[in-house]
Formats: structure tokens, sequence, C-alpha cells
């Protein structure tokens, strides 16, 4: 029997580490840079766009009010307007504009028909005939359909996809205040382990370092590696004590209870206050969580399945919380069980399952090998399917919450 303390729920394990966790000072960034990110502060239009109503085909600038009898019409063309130029004339009772996309709408107008609903008369340049009517606000696309100056834009926390950093340039707005990035340490610990670079002997390479630094980078986060501690608590404690300035400090491996585990007591000894220690949870049971400071230590387990498990699930969310994302909990979409799946209740299980879609519904797979151990069990997998802590058997085609991996090519 061990002395350890009891495991905490999954959920609360994370609103722990999330409530130790706020947005980081603000920068302004080019919008190339703030790509993923999300904004710090409310964005006020400062533009009304478009500025004013204008065409959303290439057509003819009408009123609707021409139309309303037997079709076709003849209308005389006054003019016609371009994207960019602004019209010259009014489009007074039975005449039109021949109008292009994107091109002001002349005022009087008040809809447009588009080209393939007319037809040109040979010989009269300046007329065309309407084959269809065109109520009010027909292929108009109204002034301030994207932006109102002086309404609220962006909220703070909204994620910066593509399209949002294009209405911020359409702004004229070329830098965004965002959080700046995480600093995160990133160390590996264990009398095994060796880089990459060298022979192993009887040891395995350092996986978990370069893993957890790719991870910490594709959330946003600038990793910086602190290189392999050996599993005495005097190296473990001095490559800690190297993590002035960090906003966070990953460290995996030497959190369980062998005998050479020491980073609990090295986090101790620097005087990081221990938050929680181990979850209700396989894989990734041994996460330690410490605060010291400003700066948030994360213990994670050293199997690399584990380690980018316990990432997904813990490290991301915080990560995301500093980064100001309004939205930070692991996305969750539904999905069915092909097969079954049977376990022991007490933790909560992470598979790791493929999920494809078919016949309209995510259906998810379990891989074959599911030990922490085995890095294979992380590679081909698309999603974490949760098996809750209670349960101790799903049935095929059971409904089931799917985890998608941020860590997919
Ligand atoms: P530990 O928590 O130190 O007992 O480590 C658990 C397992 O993870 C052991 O099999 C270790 O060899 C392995 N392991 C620990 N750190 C790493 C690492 N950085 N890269 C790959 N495997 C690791
Ligand atoms: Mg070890």
């Amino acid at each position: 029997m061990s002395d350890a303390p009891a495991l905490l729920p999954v959920e609360e394990a994370r609103a722990r580490i999330l409530g130790l966790c706020t947005p980081l000072p603000t920068e302004w960034v080019p919008g190339d840079d703030a790509l993923g990110r999300a904004l710090a502060e409310d964005v006020l239009a400062r533009r009304t766009l478009p500025p004013w109503d204008n065409s959303a085909m290439d057509g003819y600038a009408v009123r609707g009010g021409d139309l309303t009898g037997p079709l076709p019409v003849r209308l005389t063309v006054g003019e016609t307007v371009f994207a960019g130029r602004r019209p010259t004339r009014e489009v007074v009772p039975g005449t039109c504009a021949r109008i292009m996309t994107g091109a002001p709408l002349p005022p009087g107008a008040d809809a447009v028909v588009m080209r393939e609903r007319t037809r040109t008369l040979a010989g009269a340049l300046d007329a065309v005939e309407i084959l269809e009517a065109a109520g009010p606000g027909n292929f108009v696309r109204p002034r301030g359909e994207d932006a109102k100056e002086g309404d609220v834009l962006l909220r703070r926390g909204t994620p910066l996809g593509i399209p949002e950093l294009g209405l911020l340039w359409a702004q004229g707005q070329g830098t965004v205040p965002v959080p700046r990035r995480p600093r995160v340490a990133v160390l590996s610990t264990g009398d095994e382990l060796c880089r990459v670079d060298e022979p192993p002997g009887d040891g395995i390479v350092d996986i978990n370092a370069p893993t957890l630094a790719l991870a910490v980078r594709r959330a946003g986060g600038v990793p910086t590696l602190l290189g392999i501690a050996r599993d005495t608590r005097e190296a473990v404690q001095e490559a800690l004590a190297r993590t002035e300035g960090f906003d966070v400090v990953l460290t995996s491996a030497g959190v369980s209870v062998g005998d050479h585990d020491f980073v609990k007591d090295a986090l101790e000894a620097l005087g990081v206050e221990q938050r929680f220690w181990r979850v209700a949870i396989k894989p990734g049971k041994p996460l330690v969580v410490g605060q010291r400071g400003a700066t948030l230590f994360m213990g994670l387990p050293g199997n690399p399945t584990s380690s980018l498990v316990t990432f997904e699930l813990f490290v991301r969310p915080a990560l995301r919380r500093l980064l100001g994302h309004a939205d930070v909990e692991p996305p969750r979409v539904a999905g069915r069980l092909e097969g079954k799946l049977s376990k022991a209740p007490g933790l909560a299980h992470f598979v790791r399952v493929t999920a494809t879609w078919r016949a309209g519904e995510l259906w998810a797979r379990p891989l074959g090998t599911q030990t922490s151990g085995a890095l294979r069990s992380a590679a081909a997998a698309t999603h974490l399917l949760h098996f809750p802590r209670d349960t101790s058997s799903l049935t095929d085609g059971s409904h089931v919450e799917l985890v998608p991996l941020s860590w997919v090519a």
C-alpha cells in the first residue's frame, strides 16, 4: 500500500491548473505573428466596411420598382460603374447602370440583376432587357456588413484565425494586441537518457524533450531545452534552479514512486509549492504540479506517450490560458466506439484511437497497443477516447467523447 494522496479527477486537476494561470502581459505584434493567438483586448472597428452599399454581382443596378410589371423590361443604361470608382449619375425610373462586383451602388438604385438574367440588344448599346424581377437589396452588399465604426469587431480572448486577421487588416490595423508567448523550460530527467545524436549504449534516447518542445511550440509557447538531469536529487535540483524567468517549467519522468524519482523532492527543496500530485488518469497518473512566484511547474510522467497525453490534457490548456484564449478546455467531439473496451473502475482512461468518418458519424477504433511506453500507440492516433473513471465497460457502438489531438500532422 502507498501513502500517496487521493487521486484527483481529471477535470478537477485541470481546473486547479487553470486557476494558477492568468494571461501574460500584452505585446503588439504584426498580424502574421498573431495567427493562432488570442486577442488581449476588445478591438473596435475604426472603419465602416464596406463603406457603401455595393454590388455582389456583375450586372445592372436597377430600381426594383421598375421591374414589377410583365417581363422582360427594357431599361436605358446610363453609365458603367467599376469597383474602385464612384457612380456619377442617379438611376432614375426607366434607367439602370451597368455595374461590376464591388462597385458602389449608384443613388436611386436599390437592387442588382445579375448579367446572366439580362439580354443586350443588337444595335442598341445604351439599352438592356431585364429578364427577372429584383426586390430591394437583391445582390446588394449593404454598407457596414463587415464592420460598423465604433462597434466591437472582435472580443478579447478571440483566437485569431486567418479571416479574423483579414478583418483587422481591412481596418488598416497591421499590429495586434496579444498576450506575449509563454516561455517554457523543458527538462528531461533519467540516468538512462542520451541525446539523439549520441550512441545510446545501455540507455535510450531522450524523446520527451524534443517532442514536448514541439508540442509547446505548436501550442504557441517558446520552448527552451534545459537538457538532461541525472537521477540524483542534486542534479535535478541544480537543473531546476536555472528556471528563473520562465513562465512554465516542464519536467519529464522521476515523478512516480520509484527509488530514483527525485523531481518532487527537488521542487520542494527549491521552494516550489506543490499544488497536487497524481491524477485519476491513465496514462499520466503521476503528474505533479507546483508553483513558485509566477512560475508554474509541471512534472510530467516519463513514458513518452504519457507525457504527450498529459501535455494535451493539462499543459496545453494552461498555455492557452496564459495566451489569453477564452476557450482553453481541450476540444471534444462526439463519436462511436468501434469494438469494445473494458477496465477496472477508478481511473479515467484516455484511449488512443484512429477515428474516421463513416455513414454520418465519427467511428473510433482503439489502436492495438495502449501501453504508455510504446510511442507507436500515439503515432497513428487522431483522438483520445475518454473512457470515464467509474465506467468499466463500453460496448460496441457506444457513444463516446473524443478529444482531437493537437499533435497530429
Ligand atoms: P520514470 O518515471 O523515470 O520511471 O520513467 C518512466 C519510463 O519512461 C521509463 O521507462 C523511462 O526510461 C522512460 N523515459 C523517461 N524519460 C524519458 C525520455 N525523456 N524519453 C524517453 N523515455 C523516457
Ligand atoms: Mg526515471
